[in-house]
């Protein structure tokens, strides 16, 4: 479904992504970890479309997506939620879910009808103010955005942190569900359970690029990983 290739992107002479390789399944539900700056939301902003990587092809249902603007990948069908969410905080939950509605759907109605079928999936309430929200909610409502886009790829950048254990489990409750949906989904997430619990195949990121994968379990017996964690 997705196959990047090579992908690099520097910031000045600092390259965050680094001759990257990254490939992704259709159905798959795969996990994409590995320590604070490793380039993982930078990556993302490539594969979204968010920033065009200096070097590398990113191709997506066959198709070079590698310049396309942020809204032509969500056209295409990739999705992604921000680390930090970006509500409009002034406006009510269903207003900010129609926003992402209105690239597939042009008619005002349609937009809101599709708002309100996503609104009801993530279990928001339609006319809470964005900025009455907590931590919780934002997450929800980051994803409900999206969502409302229909992507077929989705992209989360650490959408379940900072939950509660009870809020935890319905969140992986519900990414569950989108991937029955049918949708291919990519997990940045440091906390191990989600990543053990959700998903079947885990991708090592660390300054910038791939340095392992495989099954969960084999990626926290990897030595590199270990020690790309350790920091040495
Ligand atoms: P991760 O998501 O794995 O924690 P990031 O992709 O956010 O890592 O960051 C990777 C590195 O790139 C970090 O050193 C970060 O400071 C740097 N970086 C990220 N975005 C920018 C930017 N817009 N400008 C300059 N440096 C950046
Ligand atoms: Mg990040």
């Amino acid at each position: 479904m997705l196959d990047a290739q090579n992908v690099s992107k520097a910031f000045g002479r600092f390259r965050a992504v680094a001759d990257a390789d990254f490939a992704v399944d259709q159905g798959e539900i795969i996990g994409l970890i590995g320590p604070n700056g490793a380039g993982k939301s930078t990556l993302f902003n490539c594969l979204a479309g968010d920033m065009v990587p200096n070097a590398g092809r990113i191709i997506f249902d066959g198709a070079d997506v590698t310049r396309a603007s942020a809204e032509a990948h969500a056209r295409v069908g990739i999705g992604r939620t921000f680390q930090v969410p970006t509500t409009f905080e002034d406006m009510s939950v269903l207003d900010n879910v129609m926003v992402g509605a209105f690239l597939r759907h042009p008619h005002r109605d349609d937009a809101r009808e599709q708002a309100r079928r996503i609104v009801e999936l993530t279990g928001l309430k339609p006319d809470q103010r964005a900025r009455s929200l907590g931590t919780p909610g934002r997450k929800r409502l980051e994803i409900a955005r999206v969502l409302a886009t229909d992507p077929r790829l989705l992209l989360l950048d650490e959408s379940l942190a900072g939950l509660t254990p009870g809020e935890l489990q319905d969140a992986i409750a519900l990414v569950r569900r989108l991937h029955e949906m049918g949708i291919t989904i990519v997990i940045v997430e440091h906390i191990m359970e989600v990543i053990m619990t959700l998903t079947k195949r885990v991708v090592v990121f660390n300054q910038g690029h791939v340095i392992a994968s495989g099954t969960p379990e084999e990626v926290v017996a990897d030595e590199r990983v270990i020690e790309a964690y350790l920091g040495r």
